[in-house]
């Protein structure tokens, strides 16, 4: 059954996962909470699906470190939203109203955002303002009903796109873009080295390395997984509990890759450093295993290589491969959808790293 929005009913209360005290998956309980107000500029969304991310699980733990900040309880995670548009709060820009998709339109949340008045704001990179917020970490996110998001960061989904697979590109998407192609500059001549290809992020940067004609060389965890990563387009795949790094030196005939692509952090850092040619790049994007990994300075400058950073993109990284996966170049990897009801299983099995691709939590099956 379809289901139809009366433009005039938004309910007081709504579901959703409200996390009340920092822990493991038992702090996730699904309470009744006031539906958010729309604001000034602000779009009220009805949630149809968010996918899952290790932000989500750091967020839930109250993980403490530099670059993360501290979550205001009650919160609720999700970052990656796809939804109904319900109402809009007021806005005095008459062309930007217009231009705005219609209530009722299947909608995705581009989450992040900056001050808009920054020098960085103004070269377009919010993610390097000083007040950047993402939804579902600084603000209420999308493991709810109803969430309230700047009417200026949704765009409309193509009818042919289902939204598990539309829920999976904000966050790893637009990072896997920002880190192969504009932090990359990724050419058909390279070598690429893509660690824990499995998850999230690196099964998106496998695609749009391969894509970009890139010689791709996969490590990840499973047989299973090895093999999936090979039917997108790896040429050569490593385990990521044997030598590996002396695999990819071997199968590079000693020269090195010149990108590699590392957000495990910790237990893989140096590695995927030493896997790099004369002036190869490594491109961080997380650290989902740990921070803080053993680090040689002659390693990196004796070998003129470079560290670089790569987090959530801007604008022009988010609609360019939502251009390509709109146009079925791409495929988003959904690897399981779940209920509301069951987030804390879905969450265990990404702490677990038995997934290849996204996980999505489905909040409104009835909805568009
Ligand atoms: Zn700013």
């Amino acid at each position: 059954m379809k289901q139809k929005l009366n433009k005039a009913f938004i309910p007081e209360k709504m579901k959703a996962v409200l996390i009340e005290e920092h822990g493991g998956p038992e702090v996730l309980n699904i309470k009744e909470v006031p539906v958010p107000r729309v604001g000034q500029g602000e779009v009220l969304i009805k949630v149809k699906a968010t996918a899952l991310n290790h932000l989500d699980i750091f967020v839930r733990e109250g993980l403490k470190g530099p670059g993360v900040p501290k979550i205001t309880l009650p919160h609720i995670s999700g970052v990656d939203i796809v939804g109904q548009v319900v109402q809009y709060g007021h806005t005095e820009h008459k062309e930007e109203q217009n231009k705005r998709p219609a209530i009722g339109k299947r909608v995705l949340l581009n989450s992040a955002f900056g001050c808009g008045t920054c020098r960085y704001c103004r070269q377009g990179e919010p993610s390097m303002c000083h007040d950047y917020k993402i939804i579902g970490e600084h603000l209420w996110g999308g493991f709810a009903e109803y969430v309230v998001a700047p009417a200026k960061n949704i765009i409309e989904i193509p009818n042919h796109i289902p939204s598990v697979q539309a829920a999976s590109i904000p966050a790893v998407y637009t990072t896997a873009w920002r880190a192969v192609v504009t932090v990359g500059h990724i050419k058909p001549s390279d070598r690429v080295l893509i660690v824990g290809a499995s998850g999230g992020l690196g099964s998106a940067q496998l695609q749009i390395a391969v894509r970009a004609g890139a010689e791709v060389i996969a490590i990840a965890g499973s047989e299973e997984k090895r093999k999936k990563a090979q039917e997108l387009g790896a040429v050569a795949v490593f385990d990521s509990h044997g030598n590996w790094r002396e695999e990819v030196m071997e199968w590079t005939q000693n020269e090195g890759v010149q990108l590699a692509f590392d957000a495990v952090g910790k237990p893989t850092f140096r590695d995927s450093l030493n896997c790099l040619d004369m002036g190869g790049k490594l491109i961080l994007s997380g650290a989902t295993a740990g921070d803080f990994p053993e680090i040689s300075i002659r390693e990196i400058y004796q070998h003129h290589r470079q560290v670089l950073g790569a987090p959530m993109g801007n604008w022009e990284d988010f609609l360019q491969v939502t251009n390509l996966i709109w146009r079925g170049e791409i495929k988003p990897i959904v690897y399981k959808k779940y209920s509301f009801e069951d987030i804390a299983e879905a969450q265990n099995a990404l702490e677990k790293r038995q997934h290849f691709g996204k996980i999505v939590i489905e909040i409104d099956p009835d909805l568009c």
